[in-house]
């Protein structure tokens, strides 16, 4: 056999256990109940055997009684002395009283019949058979009674009788005595049968079967009720006379055995059963009860862990305008404890001073009943530090469960994060646009300092035309003619007035790029790519796009000017998400990738690549693609490309496009790298 190992043992639940002894305590009270009912019915059996065995013995000794009476009856026959007709008539007389005798005799000492008389009451017994053939129990008695000096009886026996039944019959030999001699017998036949129905009490034999019955159990005579249940009592006494033994047994019946014997019994039943309704209700209700407990515990658990795991501030007030309620977010939130807050009301202990009077309005209008705007409203709140942040709030009436407004609840978000975010996205779009007129003012330059050709062509016209007149002059006679002179004054002021222009022009345009050179410093290409990514991000989850970088390890960093750079970048990554917002577009991927430039010169050059999964760049586009002001966009500057053309030609880079694989185009550009490093 296994043996049950400990660890299923220990891992009986205490449920398990529960229902194991409610199993116990019902097996228990069954069994109690059994044994209470079986040992009512014991009880009830005993009671009856016992009235049984009395009855028996009480039967025993009527018999006995009436056996010595029917003795004296038969000596009082020979108490005169009789003449045989004289005893006949007596006899008779005494048969008609006593039923259970069918004949007397009276015998001479040697057994020879002297009278007879038989009962008046059956037919003579001995008609068929002939009385020769009892002579020797008749014998066997009377030796028996010469014994005893004494009434003696012999064995039963059977008489078959002319009808073709029969009846048993018990001879009784009475010795006469007369002057100390014996001079005869009077021999009395008992019938048994006619003995169980005469010589007992009729209060036995009424609900009760009586008969005579061999020692072995073989019955001889039978007389009383006739049998009615099926279950049977028996009592047996021995019937001890002289010269025979007689058995004497009772045989009571019984329904079926009850299930309620008697009412105390039954009365016990009855709350032994209504003992086990009521633990089974109990049991039930306590079932009931638990489930309830449990399932209030997890309910109150799952609410307690929502209200500690919200980041929202939660805040309950009364009509009031108490705090009766809040949640951990909103302590955390102001840095104040619960304890600190609840029961308060206005002014607030978050309320900034500068606002209180604001806030106390706002609260009164609440209070009478004014509803909130349902989108919520932004407010300041300060901490206990005394640090102000935004706050949006958001109130609805608190509804109690009978329907009446019982306060007010609101829900508190922190706004600051998003603020900062917002501002810094403004500061971004400044610097972008900051940037972007610089690049513009770069570009304008490029375009002024092409202009420039015109007022040095004009300087140097005018220095011609102006020799040529010196020239003309040289040869003239002295003075010079007045016109000319205001001639050369005239070219020598334009001259000056152009190169003035056009020194300003430059001086401004050197300036620039001075500037912008001064701007250059070190950088790890990953710092461009993380300084621009939450701009980029902040677009792509507008438009749905995945942002994917990859900067090769190990690469030097880029001598750049961060800001014209950054921008370069955002300039790209704006135009390739807007070329992948188009409707039908599910997969829209923007991929920044850094890596060593293909070139002899590898070193020294970084290769920046923007690509998209666009629609690409049709040709006729392609071709004016960095022509400044080309745009295919409504509200499009056209400017972004050939500024960062600009930007990256600055930096002794190039720029160009090509088709993406298997869709799309890639914006690729070059930058300087610093003096290459050793490889870590
Ligand atoms: P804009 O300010 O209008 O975007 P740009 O100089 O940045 O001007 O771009 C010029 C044009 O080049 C755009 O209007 C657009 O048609 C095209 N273009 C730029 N980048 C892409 C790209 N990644 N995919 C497809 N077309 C592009």
């Amino acid at each position: 056999m296994k043996s049950v190992p400990l660890v299923a043992w220990l891992r009986f639940t205490s449920s398990d256990r529960r229902g194991s002894l409610w199993a116990v305590l019902v097996l228990l009270v069954a069994a109690l109940l059994a044994t209470l009912v079986w040992l009512a019915g014991r009880y009830e059996i005993s009671q009856v055997q016992g009235a049984l065995e009395r009855d028996t013995t009480d039967a025993v000794s009527d018999i006995r009684t009436a056996l010595t009476r029917n003795v004296q009856g038969l000596q009082a026959l020979h108490a005169v002395n009789p003449t045989p007709g004289s005893w006949i008539v007596d006899a008779a007389a005494l048969l008609h009283e006593h039923r259970e005798w069918v004949r007397l005799e009276w015998r001479d000492a040697g057994l020879a019949v002297i009278a007879h008389v038989e009962t008046p009451y059956r037919v003579p017994t001995f008609d068929r058979l002939g009385r020769s053939n009892a002579t020797p129990d008749v014998s066997l008695a009377c030796a028996t009674a010469r014994k005893f000096n004494g009434p003696a009886y012999a064995g039963s026996y059977f008489v078959p009788q002319s009808d073709g039944l029969g009846i048993e019959v018990m001879e009784l030999c009475l010795p006469l005595v007369t002057a100390g001699r014996l001079s005869g017998y009077v021999v009395a036949t008992y019938s048994l049968q006619d003995m169980l129905a005469e010589l007992i009490g009729k209060q036995y034999t009424r609900s009760q079967e009586v008969s005579f019955t061999e020692p072995d159990g073989t019955r001889l005579a039978l007389h009383g009720a006739v049998r009615r249940g099926s279950r049977v009592f028996t009592a047996q006494q021995l019937l001890d006379l002289p010269g025979n033994t007689l058995v004497l047994r009772m045989d009571g019946w019984r329904g079926a055995p009850d299930l309620f014997p008697n009412v105390l019994t039954a009365l016990v039943t009855a709350m032994s059963i209504a003992l086990v309704s009521v633990l089974v209700l109990l049991a039930r209700d306590m079932r009931r009860r638990l489930k309830a407990e449990h399932d209030l515990a997890d309910a109150l658990a799952f609410r307690k862990a929502m209200e500690d795991s919200l980041v929202t501030g939660l805040r309950a007030r009364d009509l009031e305008g108490r705090i009766t309620y809040v949640n951990p977010a909103f302590c955390e939130m102001l840095g104040f404890a619960a304890e600190e807050l609840l029961g308060r009301s206005a002014p607030m202990p978050y309320w900034p001073p500068e606002m209180a009077d604001e806030y106390q309005q706002r609260q009164a209008i609440r209070l009478a009943g004014n509803a909130p705007p349902r989108e919520g409203f932004e407010s300041v709140f300060m901490r206990k530090d005394g640090s102000r942040f935004p706050v949006l709030i958001i109130e609805a009436p608190l509804i109690n469960v009978l329907g009446k407004q019982t306060g007010w609840m609101s829900a508190f978000l922190d706004i600051s994060e998003q603020r900062r975010v917002e501002e810094l996205s403004r500061a971004s779009q400044d610097r972008l646009q900051a940037t972007a007129r610089l690049a513009t003012v770069g570009e304008m330059a490029s375009l002024l300092s092409h202009e420039l050709n015109q007022p040095l062509a004009a300087i140097a016209s005018y220095a011609t035309g102006s020799l040529n007149l010196l020239q003309a002059v040289d040869g003239a006679p002295d003075p010079a003619p007045a016109h000319t002179v205001a001639d050369l004054r005239m070219a020598m002021g334009r001259i000056a007035e152009q190169a003035e222009r056009a020194g300003k022009v430059i001086k401004s345009v050197h300036d620039f790029v001075r500037r912008r050179e001064q701007a250059r410093e070190a950088l790890p290409p990953q710092a461009l790519l993380d300084a621009i990514m939450p701009l980029v991000s902040l677009q792509a989850r507008k438009l749905q796009v995945r942002v994917v970088t990859q900067v090769d390890e190990g690469l030097p960093d880029v001598q750049c000017d961060r800001t014209m750079v950054e921008q370069v970048l955002l300039n790209l990554a704006r135009n390739a998400m807007q070329a992948m917002d188009l409707p039908g577009l599910r997969e829209r991927v923007l991929l920044f990738r850094v890596r060593r430039a293909a070139s002899a010169e590898g070193n020294r050059w970084l290769e920046f690549a923007v690509a998209d999964v666009g629609p690409g760049i049709p040709d006729e586009v392609a071709r004016q693609l960095f022509t400044p002001f080309y745009t295919t966009k409504t509200e499009g500057m056209g400017l972004g490309l050939s500024l960062c053309r600009t930007v990256v030609e600055q930096h002794g880079g190039y720029m160009d496009f090509l088709p993406n694989q298997p869709q799309g185009t890639v914006f690729r550009f070059t930058l300087p790298a610093t003096a290459p490093r050793r490889a870590r």
